[in-house]
């Protein structure tokens, strides 16, 4: 028993040691039974304290929920009985572990580093305990998919480590620190497919966005800014120190750069009316009612003086953007509209084309964020590189 403590110790003391993360899995799913099957190197089985011996090729362990709140145990057929806490701990560094859930039936996942589970009142609770870097090269995969350059996937890992770090107490009441859906990050499995991944994640380990004081920043990011930034206080309401409104001509020719929609007059007026009391009688501004031309993004439809933010119309008429200018045309209201999202912070697609012409991912974030410092949690060194030239764009 000693020794079983002792081990337990050791692993505990090397999770920590490893600066892992724990990460919820699976949460929104009300998980009641899952298989852990073998994958890669291997992995000790313990129920509370006791050691069931390792996971070997073609084994697997089950673990289901029971109506006593307590966990179940099984190595294939074999109960090994019923506990509060299951882990599952890798004896050798870099191993991987399937995990298949049961009930519900969901897609085979496969994972790097530890597990612990333990019941909450109606469910598992699933956690990966894993090494930042692990989790990082997961969540980039999941979110960014492949073929992207290495510059851009740099970026995507130093957004996420900012995220993960300023995010970590985020589920602490639920007995883990971020969860593994869009609501925190998407990290739906180990990084899988695209080394290039892996090489991004390891060559910017440890760095992340802070502010001038030395705080975690807000990574922001859209699909596409239109060709101008758009200031946080246009869509929150407060500004953000290190971020501002600049022209971005690396987006501009994308697929999503520009749309249009057309909208039913009726709709459209009668929402500016009956939200925003619209004039309609004023004689200079009852004739712009379906009029606007936003060249630079501003914050207002029509006239600050009427006081109708833009990002409610576009959370209305479900717009993809603020940033569009209308006209009329017969019954319609036609709107003609640049970018995609809420246009603050880094514009994906503009930083896809940036890293395409060799940009750093250091200069490709100060574009994006030109008042952001990095900081290496590894060397606690702190640097902000020169401002990209761009007058050759
Ligand atoms: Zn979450
Ligand atoms: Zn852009």
């Amino acid at each position: 028993m000693r020794i079983v403590l002792l081990f337990l110790f050791l692993f505990l003391w090397q999770s920590i040691s490893a600066q892992q993360l724990r990460i919820g899995v699976l949460r929104r799913y009300s998980v009641q039974k899952i298989l852990f099957a073998y994958d890669k190197g291997s992995y000790s089985i313990y129920g509370d304290s006791i050691h069931f011996g390792s996971i070997l090729p073609n084994e697997f362990v089950e673990i289901s929920f029971n109506s006593s709140g307590n966990l179940n145990l099984k190595k294939g057929a074999t109960s090994l009985g019923e506990f509060k806490k299951v882990f599952l701990i890798q004896n050798n560094h870099n191993s991987s572990i399937a995990l298949n859930t049961k009930s519900p039936v969901l897609k085979l996942r496969k994972y790097k580093d530890d597990f612990e589970i333990t019941a909450t009142a109606e469910n598992l609770r699933i956690v990966n305990l894993v090494d930042m870097d692990n989790y990082l090269a997961g969540v980039v995969e999941s979110e960014g998919g492949g073929k992207k350059e290495l510059a851009y996937y740099e970026v995507q890992a130093i957004m996420s480590r900012t995220y993960a770090r300023k995010y970590k107490s985020k589920h602490l009441e639920e007995g883990f620190e971020l969860c593994d859906d869009v609501h925190c990050q998407a990290y739906h499995s180990m990084m899988r497919f695209t080394p290039k991944i892996d090489t991004a994640v390891q060559a910017t380990s440890g760095v992340i966005m802070v502010d001038k004081a030395g705080k975690y920043a807000d990574a922001y990011f859209h699909a596409n800014c239109g060709g101008q930034s758009c200031l946080p206080e246009y869509v929150w309401n407060n500004s953000v120190p290190y971020l501002s409104t600049f022209k971005d001509t690396f987006c501009i020719y994308t697929k999503q750069a520009t749309w249009t929609k057309k909208i039913p007059k009726g709709e459209w007026r009668n929402f500016l009316v009956s939200e925003y009391n619209y004039p309609v009688d004023d004689a200079v501004f009852g004739p712009q009612i379906y009029e606007f031309n936003q060249k630079d993004r501003l914050a207002f439809y029509v006239s600050p003086a009427l006081g109708i933010p833009l990002r409610d119309i576009r959370m209305k008429f479900r717009l993809k953007s603020t940033y569009f200018s209308c006209h009329s045309e017969g019954d319609f209201v036609v709107i003609n509209g640049r970018g995609f999202g809420h246009g603050v912070g880094l514009c994906q697609e503009g930083a896809m084309k940036m890293a395409k012409y060799n940009y750093t991912y250091e200069q490709i974030i100060l574009f994006y964020f030109p008042g952001i410092y990095f900081e290496n949690i590894n060397s606690d060194v702190f640097f902000n590189q020169a401002a990209v030239d761009l007058s050759e764009f």
